[in-house]
């Protein structure tokens, strides 16, 4: 039996980017020190206000909830929130939504629950029926986006965090860059600047391993789903998430090291690609253009919609 490099109890997992074997407790304080370290960088709690947590129902929302619970608890001057977005994909949002549910009634905060029917009149099965699987979750970002804004807006949140782990980081850093989308990759988040009308992102989780994340999920017991949407379409996501799999089982600590470039190269990024001026678009969310892509995207749907009634 492994024991712990820390304390000699019994290891519950092997790190193996820092050689060390860690028990439960070690491992949960392991994980909340370093999310703890990225909070500190990326925002100043002081003045803060409200942070929203953008709640899927997965693991890496729930814990990024579960922990930003613990470390708020003592600070009266800041309140949380959850807001999910449910997209209207039978069989899958029921699932993810009721252990989202379960969390946040447990903690004892308000959750905020959006739908796209309510929200655009429509929900992403019958967006799907039209536009088909594959490309179904380029309608979804841009509409769950605005959502998540709008609402964020609306309940007075300074911040959204959201779940990223350091394997999506990893996986979208390499994606930019191998497409040459370099000015993607200056606006990737976490976000320091405050843009008039969009609420900024910090990701609290972005130096957690994914494997940490779901062990930190399962030995604290925080509910979550790991139900799959029907229309993932993950084929080149997932060709990243081989590669990056590869590079750190021969070479453990590659993911650290993509993102330690990135940000090394990121101050320069964000002084050549410098942020776009926003307009406001009718439907009032901001847009670098006259029209938001969500209201592009919706009008578009409805087109095709009135001439296949036609
Ligand atoms: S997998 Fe695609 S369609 Fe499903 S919830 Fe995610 S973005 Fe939306
Ligand atoms: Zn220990
Ligand atoms: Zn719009």
């Amino acid at each position: 039996m492994a024991k712990c490099s820390k304390c000699g109890e019994k290891a519950v997992t092997f790190i193996r980017y820092n050689g060390n074997h860690l028990c439960q407790d070690h491992l949960e304080e392991y994980v909340e020190r370093r999310v703890k370290t990225e909070i500190r960088h990326q925002i100043n709690l002081d003045g803060i206000g409200h942070i929203a947590v953008a709640l899927s129902g997965g693991k890496d929302s729930s814990v990024t909830l579960r922990i930003l619970a613990d470390i708020l608890a003592p600070r009266s001057d800041i309140d949380l929130s959850a807001i999910t977005i449910d997209e209207g994909i039978k069989g899958y949002r029921q699932k993810t939504l009721k252990k989202a549910k379960t969390l946040t009634k447990s903690i004892g905060i308000t959750h905020h629950i959006v739908s796209f029917k309510d929200e655009f009149e429509i929900t992403m099965d019958a967006i799907a029926a039209d536009v088909g699987d594959k490309t179904a979750c380029t309608f979804c970002g841009v509409l769950r986006r605005k959502c998540l804004n709008k609402t964020a807006k609306g309940i007075g949140a300074n911040v959204i965090a959201t779940g990223l782990n350091l394997d999506d980081t990893a996986q979208s850093i390499m994606m930019n860059f191998t497409r040459a989308d370099v000015e993607r990759m200056a606006r990737l988040g976490p976000h320091s600047k405050v843009q008039p009308g969009l609420i900024p992102r910090i990701q609290p989780l972005r130096s957690i391993p994914e494997k940490e994340a779901y062990l930190y999920a399962m030995l604290r017991n925080v509910p979550f789903s790991d139900e799959t949407c029907p229309y993932a379409n993950d084929a080149i996501r997932n060709q990243y998430r081989d590669m990056i799999d590869r590079m750190e089982a021969r070479t453990p600590g590659t993911r650290h090291s993509i993102l330690a470039s990135y940000d090394a190269i990121l101050p320069l990024l964000r002084d050549h690609f410098l942020a776009s001026s926003l307009n406001s678009c009718s439907c009032g969310e901001p847009t670098p253009k006259k029209k938001c892509m969500a209201c592009e995207l919706l009008e578009n749907i409805r087109e095709q919609d009135d001439q296949k009634k036609s």
